[in-house]
């Protein structure tokens, strides 16, 4: 069920608990700002999630309100892991969805990488 963008930040979202190590994951990099995992149910061969540590429900409220340095620092680990994964060329998408009609189900900002294959269109068919 997608999220309703307008509700506080649950401290019980399961993103939260991974963060907290209260629920297994697995890690791919972690830094001061943030947190990268692999995507429980992948959707391409690379599906790799990047979280800020900071309690931002979406992208909307992490663009509003982080600071600069958690902005700066969010942003930079995504692209390191991107990196680090070596999908730079041929190239891979990035995805953050947002609330009701983004489709966003978890209410803690996550950048999706998704990569390994052509990830082919990017939204559904209408
Ligand atoms: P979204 O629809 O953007 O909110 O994406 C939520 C993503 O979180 C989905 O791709 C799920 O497969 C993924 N997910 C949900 N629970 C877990 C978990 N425990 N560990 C890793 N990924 C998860």
């Amino acid at each position: 069920m997608p999220i309703d963008p307008t509700l506080p930040y649950d401290d019980n979202n399961i993103f939260a608990r991974i963060l907290r190590g209260e629920i297994p994951s697995t890690p791919v990099y972690e830094d001061e700002w943030a947190f990268a995992f692999e995507d429980i149910n992948p959707q391409s061969p690379v599906h790799t999630l990047v979280i800020p540590k900071g309690k931002y429900v979406s992208w909307d409220d992490f663009s509003a309100k982080a600071s600069a340095e958690e902005i700066a620092g969010f942003i930079r680990a995504v692209g390191h892991v991107a990196r680090e994964k070596g999908l730079v060329e041929p190239g891979y998408r990035l995805l953050a969805k947002i609330g009701a009609h983004g489709g966003q189900e978890v209410p803690h900002l996550h950048v999706h990488i998704l990569g390994g294959q052509f990830i082919g269109p990017m939204v559904m068919a209408r």
